[in-house]
């Protein structure tokens, strides 16, 4: 190999990782732009990506959860994280439909597209499809068979029964101990396997946005623009100052750290449009760059990556607003509180995958009898909105680990103050 080759490969393999797939993700946007639909045969190779990381997701959060229960022996601790963690998630998930529907109003994003609805709205209205509801929800948390939640990844169903089994392994002392540490060898051996898999990140990353520009031209987002403009300003806004004011004045954090730490996660949930999906690297930023202990980063997250969806939350107040200004209808500050209420329980039942938020959006809409045609405009740039909205999802779950780990006594200051986050170090010297 020449010496500059020999320089080069170094120079790309010594990157941070969070580089790297920040020059897949532009590298993919241009490549995308310029090849356009035909860019579609470069997806698989960003399916395979998003397959690896859900291979990891089950056996990882299973593993960890038991793991981290049974490192915490105080199950007390664990009852009050899981109350702190609900009330934040839906406290901030309120604030984000609040700052949704206020800016639906400044930027008036359907103001004077004077779309007539279809006297049959209402009956279409009707046929919306049926969000579940909040008692199956609940009643649905216990898994008759917990192998057929592992089977079918139902998170909540699985934080449940791998809390009771850790539980157990606790009370039984000596007899548990041979599972305490098989499940602690799996749970090293997931963390291992999700860092081996996101080595392969930033190729899977441009392959994934280059498809997404390739199919989405200018022609498909100037006419939609305000509203991608306004669900996108949302985001950052939300991030920016509720998030990162949480970090700074409830858990008394550096905001820059908090922000710099969650890079990774934020790159993955904005090219995969999954919290589920993005849960891996979630849980492996939160304990290598933001100092938070495997028990709270392994509870608190998958639980945030079902529940909390405050990007889901705001985009749903833009597009009620969007849809209501694009058909002329008034809203009434009944209708905003209605709104608020519905957005925040249809967020909470909204899954972590692609789209999800839009089905959700139904349900909304359906409820202040506003017209169902206004979901297929909106249908029509999802993905470009979905990708906004699952990084606050996710950023938002970090957000709350940070928090209820500073409060429980379970952060590791040292880790988070690092200059460089742990994971890059690695990376350099790997
Ligand atoms: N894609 C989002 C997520 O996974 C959900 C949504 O569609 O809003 O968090």
């Amino acid at each position: 190999m020449s010496t500059t080759t020999a320089q080069q490969s170094g120079g790309w393999s010594n990157l941070a990782l969070w580089k790297k797939i920040l020059i897949g993700m532009v590298a993919g946007i241009i490549v995308g732009a310029i090849m356009g639909p035909n860019a579609e045969m470069l997806k698989p190779i960003g399916t395979l990506f998003i397959n690896a990381i859900k291979m990891l997701i089950v056996p990882l959060v299973f593993c960890s959860l038991v793991v981290g229960v049974t490192a915490m022996q105080d199950s007390a601790k664990m009852g009050r994280m899981g109350i702190k963690s609900i009330i934040i998630y839906l406290l901030t998930t309120a604030v984000a439909i609040t700052i949704g529907l206020g800016l639906g109003t400044i930027l008036a994003p359907g103001d004077g597209l004077n779309m007539v609805a279809d006297a049959n709205a209402a009956a279409v209205a009707k046929d919306a499809k049926d969000a579940p509801s909040l008692v199956s929800t609940i009643i649905n948390l216990i898994p008759k068979n917990p192998i057929e939640a592992l089977a079918g990844g139902k998170i909540l169903q699985i934080i449940v029964f791998a809390l009771g089994l850790g539980i157990a392994l606790n009370m039984i002392g000596e007899k548990g101990e041979p599972a305490i540490k098989l499940f602690n060898s799996l749970a090293e051996a997931m963390f291992k396997l999700t860092e081996l898999v996101m080595k392969f990140a930033p190729y899977g990353i441009f392959a994934l946005m280059a498809w997404v520009a390739g199919k989405y031209g200018m022609d498909v987002l100037l006419p939609l623009f305000k509203v991608i403009g306004a669900v996108y300003i949302g985001c950052i806004i939300h991030v920016l100052v509720v998030y990162s004011g949480a970090i700074a004045f409830i858990a008394r954090l550096s905001p820059v750290q908090y922000l710099k730490g969650i890079v990774n996660a934020q790159m993955m949930a904005f090219s995969s449009t999954s919290s589920s999906g993005t849960l891996p690297v979630s849980i492996r930023c939160a304990r290598e760059n933001l100092g938070v202990s495997k028990g709270t980063a392994s509870f608190v997250l998958p639980l945030g990556a079902t529940i909390n969806m405050d990007g889901t939350a705001l985009y749903q107040g833009v597009a009620a607003l969007f849809v209501a200004q694009a058909f002329g209808i008034d809203l009434s500050t009944g209708d905003y509180l209605t709104i608020i209420a519905t957005a925040t329980l249809a967020s909470v039942g909204t899954a972590g995958v692609p789209g999800a938020g839009l089905i959700m959006l139904s349900l909304v809409l359906t409820t202040v009898g506003l017209p169902m045609e206004g979901l297929a405009i909106i249908a029509g740039i999802d993905r470009i909105l979905d990708m906004a909205r699952t990084s606050v999802n996710v950023s938002g779950d970090l957000m709350v680990s940070v928090l209820i780990a500073k409060s429980e006594n379970e952060l590791d200051e040292s880790i988070y103050n690092a200059v460089e986050p742990v994971t890059e170090q690695e990376g350099v010297n790997a």
